[in-house]
Parts: C-alpha cells; structure tokens; sequence
C-alpha cells in the first residue's frame, strides 16, 4: 500500500484523523473501516490499488457523514463516493479551485 502514496493524517473539522493498513484480524473480510472512536481509517492491502484507493474515498464519504451526522445509509456513502470520484477523474481543472481557495483563505 506504501506506493500509493496515500497521506497518513488528514484534518476533518478541526480533527486530526489517520490512515493506516488493517490486519485480517482487525477488517475481516471488509476492504475498509472508518473509526470514529479512534479517528482513524483503516484500509486492507489484500486488494488491488483501484480497490484501495476507492475504498479510501468511500471511507472518507463516512468520515463527513459521522462527523456531520448526515446518518447516511452503505449505499448513499458508496454513490457519493462513486460520484465524487468520478467527477474528479474527469474534471480534474477543478482541483487547483479547491486548493487555492484554501491557500487564499490562509493568507
Ligand atoms: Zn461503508
């Protein structure tokens, strides 16, 4: 998982949250679990990269939902997800927006 170059913080509504590989014994069959007792996203390695790295947003989905208490359901998380993912592949001359409005916001 290491060469996907996945970030190991990231910060959600003034919180520091992880991610970080999961044993077997920690996920069992699940691709991923998103921790809010332990502010942490915990991905297997079992799987391809596509697999990883959509599991990370979808993961992320239900970070903003806990955090938000949206009480979202598996398949809204998942379409959310897929969207989000999808519209960013496909229009990615949105991302420096993001980015510099932040980098403005710091100013
Ligand atoms: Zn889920």
């Amino acid at each position: 998982m290491e060469h996907l170059n996945i970030p190991a913080e990231f910060k959600f509504m003034g919180r520091t949250w992880q991610v970080k590989p999961g044993t077997v014994q920690e996920l069992g069959t699940d691709l991923g679990q998103c921790r809010q007792d332990e502010y942490t996203i915990y991905l297997s390695p079992a799987y391809p990269d596509q697999r990883v790295i959509a599991t990370l947003f979808h993961e992320l989905v239900h970070v903003w939902e806990t955090e938000l208490n949206l009480h979202l359901t598996e398949d809204q998380v998942d379409n959310i997800s897929v969207a989000m993912t999808h519209w960013f592949k496909e229009n990615p001359e949105f991302i420096p927006l993001l980015v510099d409005d932040l980098e403005f916001e710091q100013e």
